[in-house]
């Protein structure tokens, strides 16, 4: 069990002092299952390389249980990655792929034995011990990759995209082995993703990261009900937040967001000392496509929040059905409703939007400011 601190951790690369993290910081509790999560070439695997040893720290300082590692070499760091590739050994059998880094290690072979099984047996590859990598399928070739990791018992987790080499369906069942497994085993973990669905569904908390920068580090329903700025409602959703450019007024101490086209009144609530600010100036509404709605019952109970659309086109997703919406000139909402409901190409909708959920960007800065 052991938590991690990074402390104003920065990394550049060659003469130029390319910047590629900058200033992360970030404490990772006991036990806790973290996700970092962010567009390919944001630093992610930069910075769980650092945390391994693998690659050198330009600034700042990270911590494994109070102790300072940064001059500590990778193998006395006792931690554990699991890689995309899972590069197992292809002439080893399964079992001795499991057991390679104990032996390395001269641990007594008896002791091997106990720990190759018990890890075989929790991951459920007890029947391939025998068998060569390439004689099973792609998920239980991670499966074993998971399991050297196991035996090792390290201090730390970290996981960098163990699923991206998986189909889809696997890729959601591994998931949920693999929080089973963490959950079981009580290891902190740091796991890397590019795939927001992976980020919400697997981490106790997440880190968002843009460009080197941290965004957000925050609970999944917080990341996804309170984004701290543009980047993050967009990055985290499908589909994406919309955004509708326009402008606050005040009539008669009431708050409204208009545009050129619609007028929509700000419930009592979101009277915030911070909107005040921008009335009578330019502000980014936010809002998720399940919070825009095309019901009676919505426009009756918020009719001062419903305007009209063009319907574009529909994409029917199973469950729910995604109907793209013209409300302005080159501005498209995407709205999510029940697939019983059809609509004709150029159609006119009303729309509705749940006001309570809207969310208010600068423009500028982009930044959440109510
Ligand atoms: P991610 O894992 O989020 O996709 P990386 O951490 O691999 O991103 O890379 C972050 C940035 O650092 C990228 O722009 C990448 O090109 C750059 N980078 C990574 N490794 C090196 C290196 N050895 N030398 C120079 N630049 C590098
Ligand atoms: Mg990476």
């Amino acid at each position: 069990m052991s938590s991690i601190l990074f402390n104003h951790v920065n990394k550049t690369y060659g003469k130029d002092k390319k910047p590629v993290v900058k200033d992360f910081n970030l404490r990772v509790e006991e036990k806790e299952f973290i996700v970092l999560v962010g567009p390919s070439g944001c630093g992610k695997s930069t910075t769980l390389r650092m945390l391994a040893g693998l690659e050198d720290i330009s600034d700042g300082e990270i911590f494994i249980n109070d102790q300072k590692v940064n001059d500590l070499p990778p193998k006395n760091r006792d931690i554990a990655m699991v890689f995309q590739s899972y590069a197992l050994y292809p002439n080893m059998s399964i079992y001795e792929n499991i057991a390679f880094g104990l032996r390395l290690r001269k641990v007594p072979k008896s002791e091997i034995d106990l720990a190759v099984k018990r890890a075989a047996r929790v991951l459920e590859i007890e029947n391939y011990l025998d068998r060569k990598p390439r004689q099973l399928s792609g998920g239980q070739r991670q499966r074993v990759a998971l399991g050297r990791a196991i035996v090792r018992e390290p201090k730390v987790f970290l996981m960098d995209e163990p699923l991206s080499n998986l189909d889809a369906k696997l890729r959601v069942q591994m998931r949920t082995e693999i929080i089973r497994l963490q959950k079981q085993l009580g290891v902190t973990t740091i796991y890397v993703t590019h795939d927001q669905t992976e980020a919400m569904t697997m981490g106790d908390r997440i880190v968002v990261m843009n460009d080197g920068i941290v965004q957000q580090v925050d609970t999944p329903e917080r990341i996804y009900n309170a984004p701290v700025n543009r980047f993050v409602a967009s990055f985290v959703g499908s589909p994406p937040m919309n955004f509708i450019e326009g402008k606050l007024s005040e009539d008669t101490h009431r708050l409204y967001f208009e545009t050129r086209r619609f007028k929509l009144e700000l419930p009592g609530g979101k009277v915030l000392p911070h909107l005040q600010r921008y009335i009578g100036k330019s502000i980014t509404l936010g809002i998720r496509a399940e919070n825009i709605s095309i019901e009676q019952i919505v426009f009756d109970a918020y009719p001062n929040s419903v305007f009209q659309g063009i319907h574009r086109f529909s994409e029917l997703m199973g469950a729910d059905r995604f109907i793209y919406v013209q409300i302005g000139n080159e501005q498209d909402v995407v709205v999510r409703i029940n697939p019983r409901y059809h609509f004709q190409p150029q159609q006119q909708i009303k729309l509705a939007i749940d006001m309570n959920k809207a969310l208010f960007f600068d423009p500028n800065s982009g930044v959440c400011v109510g």
